[in-house]
């Protein structure tokens, strides 16, 4: 019947019997009355006495109906001898005591010896349930998918398209560049911020590639048990080589990627070298393409993105005008709809690819519930709040905070360009800059950078007379950078620096930028304009801009 218990009730009526024995003990042990040398004569005197024992330092006189103590020194025992049985008992522990002194005792060890039962019976379990997770974690996720996404369910990143479509034919194709002896990348690594299509990109690969697609998210590896990760990678890397030609995508790298320095953390480590492993060991001609996403590439591990790992990057950015537009089209080309798309392209500033489905979709469900029969732009204004103030926040701007900015990113478009500092593109919402990896920098391109952050608030202390919130993250980075300059690196007459060299260093990269943009006042209003227009400026447009003027 024991059994039968739970483990949380077994618990309960041991405490329970633990209890009643500790009031048991306390009862018995002394339930006599104590009484004066007066009270007790009387007693002695005038009722029967059926026992007396002499405990130290008492006696205990024993009627009736009561019993009752007196000091030993009290009385005359001889009295006591007339009159009833006298025991004699050693210092005061009577045979109740050791009863339940012994009652507790081993109450005491039945509880030890339970929670050492129960802790093993949890142990084995566990052990049990690791086996089992662990058989199951090697099956799970490494069946691949077949992707039945192709490149025209992906609207707007025709620049990332392209850039796939090699791989693409790759994959179809192994024999045409295998006798060429060309060599593909293993590893494409996609940045860019959630919600803009690199899960569905990876998957239109596969689709249009007609290959397996296995997935995998890298923060899974590291959130299975102690040593699984690494055991899962290389799993996942054999099933897809057995399944080759295939993909493996691999969803927020910087899970297991992050650089190694700072907190140590063993799991994370030796899943990562199993991943360079993995991807040092396979041949680019073995069919495996690894696609790799992250919104963090600045967190990376160097290793990854050496030569022969992830060494092609292609960035997304958020959807500009146009592709929002492309975007809108997808989503609403098999509704009935007379959704005006540029109008609502153009208030959408700021959404994801993701948020922009989601609308249409709210909008279609408002209409259904207005039951009208189709969705027009009123429905999609109507529910724009909704998604805005939905899971991820989404950051917009009135046309007021639109050319504000514009001038600020006008700012550092020019000033990157002119200072020739390497970026893709340079956006209202978004700007993405070419990182270095392992190069020896000067100070005057570590200079330079420096100013392209400070830009944005120079000019808006120049035109508006005003400093504006949208500069925190590059002021963040520049007071970082320029730390970097003079503590790290020692770029200074001294070794050792001071808190005014760092702040020197500010104000003269400051100063220095307020006079190049005076200097290239006009270019900024242009590209400025520019920036309203089409949301994003690239190095190359910048330039076309630039040489108008000089
Ligand atoms: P990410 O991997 O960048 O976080 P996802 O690929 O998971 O983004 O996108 C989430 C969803 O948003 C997709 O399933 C799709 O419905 C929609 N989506 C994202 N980007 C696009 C796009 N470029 N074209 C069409 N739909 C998109």
């Amino acid at each position: 019947m024991w059994q039968s218990f739970s483990k949380n009730s077994k618990i309960i009526i041991i405490a329970l019997f633990a209890l009643i024995a500790i009031i048991l003990f306390s009862l018995f042990r002394d339930s006599s009355e104590s009484i004066n040398k007066k009270r007790a004569i009387e007693i002695i005197e005038n009722q029967t006495i059926q026992k007396a024992s002499v405990a130290e330092p008492y006696v205990y006189i024993y009627t009736e109906d009561n019993i009752y103590k007196v000091a030993k020194e009290a009385i005359d025992i001889e009295v006591l001898f007339d009159k009833t049985l006298v025991e004699y008992q050693d210092e005061g522990t009577d045979v109740i005591d050791i009863l339940l002194l012994l009652v507790m005792i081993s109450f005491t060890l039945y509880i030890i010896s339970m929670i050492k039962e129960n802790r093993d019976r949890q142990e084995s379990l566990f052990e049990e349930h690791r086996e089992e997770a662990n058989a199951s974690i090697s099956q799970q996720n490494i069946l691949p998918q077949l992707s039945r996404v192709n490149f025209s369910d992906v609207a707007g990143i025709e620049d990332v398209k392209e850039e796939l479509e090699e791989i693409i034919d790759f994959m179809k194709n192994p024999n045409k560049y295998r006798s060429f002896d060309i060599r593909l990348p293993k590893g494409v690594l996609l940045v860019g911020p959630p919600g803009v299509g690199k899960t569905l990109i990876a998957k239109a690969v596969a689709g249009e590639a007609d290959v397996p697609f296995f997935y995998q998210s890298a923060s899974s590896f590291v959130q299975i048990y102690v040593g699984m990760g690494a055991k899962r990678v290389s799993e996942l890397f054999n099933r897809a080589k057995q399944m080759a030609p295939s993909i493996i995508f691999i969803d927020e790298l910087d899970a297991v990627g992050k650089s190694r320095g700072g907190m140590n953390n063993d799991e994370r480590e030796s899943t990562l070298n199993q991943l360079l492993t993995e991807m040092d060991g396979f041949e680019e001609s073995s069919g495996v393409m690894v696609i790799a996403a992250t919104n963090k590439i600045e967190v990376l591990d160097e290793a990854l993105l050496r030569a022969g790992r992830f060494d092609r990057r292609v960035h997304i950015s958020l959807p500009d005008f146009k592709e929002r537009v492309s975007i809108l089209k997808l989503y609403l080309k098999e509704k009935n709809s007379t959704v005006d798309i540029e109008a609502i392209a153009k208030m959408t500033i700021g959404f994801n690819s993701a948020a922009l489905a989601t609308l249409v979709n709210e909008a279609a469900l408002y209409a259904l519930r207005k039951e009208k029969t189709s969705i027009d732009t009123s429905d999609i204004e109507a529910v724009k709040e909704k998604v805005l103030l939905g899971k991820h926040k989404i950051q917009t701007f009135s046309v007021e905070e639109q050319k504000i900015q514009a001038l600020y990113q006008s700012a550092k478009a020019v000033t990157a360009t002119w200072l020739e500092i390497d970026y893709e593109k340079i956006g209202l919402v978004s700007s993405s800059f070419i990182p270095h990896h392992n190069e020896i920098l000067s100070k005057t391109v570590l200079e330079n950078e420096l100013k392209v952050l400070l830009a944005g608030r120079m000019i808006t202390q120049e035109v508006y007379g005003e400093l504006f919130t949208n500069a925190k993250s590059d002021i963040h980075k520049a007071k970082l950078l320029s730390q970097q300059i003079i503590e790290e690196f020692a770029m200074s007459d001294e070794y050792f620096s001071t808190h005014a060299q760092v702040e020197n260093l500010l104000q003269d990269a400051s100063s220095e930028v307020k006079s190049l943009l005076s200097k290239l006042r006009v270019v900024v209003e242009d590209v400025r304009v520019y920036l309203l227009k089409n949301e994003s400026i690239t190095p190359i447009e910048t330039k076309r801009i630039l040489d108008k003027i000089f």
